[in-house]
């Protein structure tokens, strides 16, 4: 598999690694700092690891001299191989106070939030049989990442010191729980992972009771989205995808898409009564996207979340019938 290094600015490099997956690349970045620093790794997928060595070859090292791992957030894609690479290098692993658990217990915390999921179809309308779909759409998870031992956590506003680039920590949850950005003030770069990426808006969390009253992550991930605004970014470094060098105008953009799709639905719930599901499929339908399980599921997070917002905003009313949420306009 092709492996393709781009040299950021002196002494820091993307690495875009290809994987077996619907997203079929994932970006990594090394910063040739003191200690030497790894964005994200990539998951356990046939031929990642061996793409992320012969990556940072391109770039003059190998993972035994690695000294830093920082995650900007836990989704395998983004973590997965830490635990080899830190076996490798003894490198210190950090991450955000809320990916604690999920880091070094990788396999229990999925299936917990796997179980939680699961329990959550009947609330979304999901027939017996997409249930069946979502369990073997979330076992694929398990075996791509594994549980690694961290060694320091970050809550957002610390300095992550490294000569000579620093960089400061933002919390920005939503896509998931855990999420941080990576923001290199002195050159204006922020290593964003999925809090925004150039082609498409990142898909909000389901929140488990556990980590949040809230059901989905997508108020979180707007209000992250509405405090970044303000921040000077000459070009921000995503987790996939392409550099965005319209920083503050693509997230612009992802405010409005999503203002778009909130007016989508109330004009769409005007005189019927829709459950989360018809709403996700007639999304889907409405985009003109392949009507595939992934694609339902991520409609269905997104639509869980513009409800969540809608119903706070008092545009909807949520009726829950034989454990069904059911929606109508106000
Ligand atoms: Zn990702």
């Amino acid at each position: 598999m092709d492996v393709r290094v781009t040299r950021i600015v002196p002494g820091i490099y993307k690495m875009q690694l290809p994987m077996p997956y619907s997203l079929d690349q994932v970006n990594t970045y090394i910063l040739e700092t003191e200690p030497l620093t790894l964005i994200d790794t990539g998951p356990i997928m046939r031929g990642v690891e061996e793409a992320l060595e012969r990556a940072m070859a391109k770039c003059g090292y190998r993972p035994s001299q690695l000294g830093r791992i920082v995650v900007t957030h836990t989704h395998v894609d983004h973590m997965g191989l830490a635990a080899r690479l830190k076996a490798a290098s003894g490198a210190e692993v950090i991450c955000h106070r809320h990916a604690l658990e999920e880091m070094t217990n990788h396999r229990e915390t999925n299936l917990k939030e796997m179980r939680y999921l699961i329990s959550m179809s009947r609330t979304v309308g999901l027939s017996p049989e997409l249930m069946e779909a979502n369990r073997h759409f979330m076992e694929r998870w398990l075996d791509v990442a594994e549980s690694v031992e961290v060694d320091r956590v970050v809550e957002g506003g610390e300095v992550l010191e490294g000569d000579p680039y620093n960089l400061e920590v933002i919390y920005t949850p939503g896509h998931s729980f855990d999420h941080i950005v990576l923001y290199l003030r002195d050159l204006g770069l922020a290593f964003t992972g999925d809090f925004l990426l150039d082609k498409i808006t990142p898909n909000p969390d389901i929140y488990p009771p556990w980590k949040s009253p809230r059901i989905s992550g997508l108020p979180d991930y707007l209000d992250s989205v509405a405090a970044l605004r303000e921040l000077r970014v000459v070009q921000a470094l995503p987790g996939h995808g392409r550099c965005i060098s319209n920083f503050r105008g693509r997230l612009e953009e992802v405010l409005e898409h999503h203002e778009q799709r909130k007016r989508y639905i109330v004009a769409n719930l005007r005189g019927r009564e829709m459950n989360v599901l018809e709403l996700a499929l007639d999304l889907i339908r409405f985009v003109e996207a392949e009507m595939n399980t992934t694609n339902i599921f991520l409609a269905i997070r997104e639509i869980l979340g513009h409800m969540v917002i809608l119903e706070d905003e008092g545009k909807v009313f949520r009726e829950t019938r034989d454990g069904t949420f059911f929606y109508k306009v106000t």
